[in-house]
């Protein structure tokens, strides 16, 4: 991983051309918009949950091709998971992004893996992470969409 071309692996191009659960949701739970000032990137997350599960995850946004790609995989990763499950996900790809996970451990996340050249970007690990700690920030108490967020 030496340039930046490098960095945008076909995995990301395609989620960023063709988001996955990109839309808002009408019947979420929790809500929350996340901004990285540095790059421009804009984006907001809805969940559903399913009592400790997160039932449904869905994003809106605009931003760089790894703040979308990301969002696309992150909604993806943590649908289905137990709020601790995602939470224990996001530190693992949070040490990916930042270059401080284990050789060898990076194969636990699947298909994030491929943020993994973010690592060589600093300016990018905020690109990469938004979408991860706009998730945290509605698990942890983002509004109900009917309701001002603050
Ligand atoms: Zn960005």
């Amino acid at each position: 991983m030496s340039s930046l071309s490098e960095l945008y692996q076909n995995v990301i191009l395609e989620h960023n051309r063709s988001p996955r659960n990109f839309r808002p949701m009408t019947d979420a739970d929790r809500k929350a918009d996340g901004h990285n000032p540095l790059c421009g990137d804009q984006v907001t997350v809805w969940v559903k949950l399913e009592g400790d599960v997160i039932g449904d995850v869905s994003f809106q946004g605009a931003g760089c091709a790894i703040s979308k790609a990301s969002a696309s995989l992150m909604t993806g990763a943590v649908k289905g998971k137990r709020r601790e499950e995602a939470d224990a996900l996001f530190d693992r790809f949070h040490r990916l992004v930042t270059g401080t996970l284990p050789a060898g451990e990076s194969e636990t996340l699947g298909k994030l893996a491929v943020f993994s050249g973010v690592s060589q970007f600093p300016i990018r690990v905020k690109c990469a992470s938004l979408s991860w700690h706009t998730l945290k920030a509605a698990l942890e108490g983002g509004s109900p969409p009917d309701r001002p967020i603050a």
